[in-house]
């Protein structure tokens, strides 16, 4: 087949970010025996593992692939202070109580990566880089507008409502009507903070697996055995950070996750002329649409990286890639003509309360669910897990033991995905018609 038009020559299909740091292989035979093993080492696992081991507690962490293969070497490397947890439904269901517990903790996830990457001076090209939301619509703008103060209140965040008439300081872009610019909100390098952060559990005395993918689990007096393809380990505490990828050997959370893949390109890179006029600030950027766009320029400041559902059904990136690029000239028509050098794909993982979870199930600890924003809350809820193991959480995580629902007849296949997303994708069409 002939490589489409868009692609640059040399074009791939692996994430942009592995061209700095690859996922990292651990080669260490597994132990016969530990107190706590940790199956997956993205965010959420290897934030677990690294509070347990300075503890002192000894952990075995193993990936049925490279450690931080999954969503944590992929993803848009933009963090936020739960933006996505202040959101007015959440208040609906749970109550404000509960509500105020969840932004506090959103918040505290922020404050979280940011001490953890300054204490352990972990590399990753960490910025306090500031979010753009656009609005989609002027409705959107003057929800957005209703929702600035009490995302405020919640984040002690700066939250700046940005009319239209002035979105060109923040994008350089007529495709929004205006925006909200959240200043409590940073970017990495997604793949060089998952490395760096495996390298440091590793020196904190874990033991890290890759390649041994778990295929069960079953109790035993005292605890658990759990039984890998690189061998069986016996274990007093186990913690599933399996997030997008969960699979058969966790059954019950496989029904209450919704795996989604979300796709992302990078351009080749741009004249510095053209980058500052894209992005003048070195904003993150995302949208309040449905199906919502996430893009960025790379640390470097070189490329675009622009993030979105390309597909609601199974697709590959070579395929993915047009689609995006569409999307991205919709918003900078002047990269019509750029060439893209990387489309990639990974899984978030969506739950039906749309809240991120934490628990035990079966004696089994969890931390999963960000909605596809995670790598500040992933990382919160692993550690929280490990105060919680080490009994040294001063008060319960508001997102603890929270009822977490599933649907009748759901074991994990998400189905329904295209009819949901073309609803959604429709609905963002039709509220854009009318606002024109
Ligand atoms: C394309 C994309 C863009 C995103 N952009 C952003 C963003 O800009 N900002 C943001 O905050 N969040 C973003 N996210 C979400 C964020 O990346 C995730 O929430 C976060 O990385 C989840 O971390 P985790 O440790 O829970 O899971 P993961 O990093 O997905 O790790 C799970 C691991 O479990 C392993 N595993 C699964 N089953 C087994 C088994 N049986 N045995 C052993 N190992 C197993 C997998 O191999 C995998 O490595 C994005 C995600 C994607 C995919």
């Amino acid at each position: 087949m002939a490589a489409h038009p868009l692609f640059a020559d040399g074009f791939k299909t692996t994430p942009y970010w592995w061209e700095a740091a690859t996922p990292a292989r651990f080669d260490a035979p597994l132990p016969d025996e530990t107190d706590v093993v940790v199956i997956g080492g993205g965010y959420a696992g290897l934030n677990c593992a690294l509070t347990l081991a300075r503890a002192g507690t000894r952990v075995v962490v193993v990936d049925a692939a490279e450690i931080g293969w999954g969503a944590s070497s992929r993803n848009g490397g933009m963090v936020s202070g739960g933006m996505k947890v202040s959101d007015p439904k959440i208040e609906k269901l749970y109550g404000a109580e509960v509500a105020n517990g969840i932004r506090e903790d959103g918040w505290s996830s922020f404050t979280h990566i940011e001490d953890l990457i300054r204490r352990e001076g972990i590399d990753c090209d960490y910025v306090r880089s500031g979010r753009f939301v656009g609005a989609h619509t002027p409705r959107d703008y003057a929800a957005m507008e209703a929702r600035a103060p009490k995302l405020r209140a919640a984040t002690g965040a700066v939250v700046e409502m940005v009319p239209r008439a002035r979105q060109h300081e923040q994008i350089g872009s007529d495709y929004y009507y205006g925006g909200m610019v959240v200043e409590g909100t940073g970017a990495l390098h997604p793949a060089k903070y998952v490395r760096a952060l495996a390298g440091k559990v590793a020196e904190a005395g874990a033991t890290l697996c890759s390649h041994a993918r778990v295929e069960g689990i079953v109790r035993e007096e005292g605890g658990f055995v759990v039984k890998s393809t690189r061998g069986t380990i016996h274990a007093r505490e186990v913690m599933a950070a399996t997030n997008g990828y969960t699979g058969p050997v966790t059954p019950w959370l496989r029904r209450r996750l919704i795996p989604v893949g979300s796709y992302i390109i990078a351009t080749e890179p741009l004249p510095p002329e053209v980058t500052a006029k894209l992005s003048p600030k070195g904003r993150m950027f995302s949208d309040s649409k449905k199906v919502l766009y996430y893009f960025r320029l790379s640390p470097d400041g070189t490329r675009v990286l622009f993030g979105g559902r390309a597909s609601f059904r199974q697709t590959t990136p070579e395929l993915a890639a047009p689609v995006l690029h569409r999307f991205m000239t919709g918003v900078w028509p002047e990269l019509a003509q750029t060439k893209i050098t990387h489309s990639w794909t990974g899984n978030v993982a969506f739950t039906f309360d749309m809240v991120p979870h934490m628990g035990v199930h079966d004696g089994v600890h969890y931390a999963m669910g960000c909605q596809g924003s995670g790598v500040a809350m992933a990382s919160y809820l692993g550690n929280q897990v490990a105060l919680k193991i080490l009994g040294r959480t001063n008060r319960q995580c508001a997102f603890d033991g929270l009822p977490f629902p599933t649907r009748p007849l759901y074991r994990g296949n998400p189905w329904f995905l295209p009819i949901v997303g073309s609803w959604y994708r429709l609905s963002d069409g039709i509220a854009r018609w009318r606002a024109r």
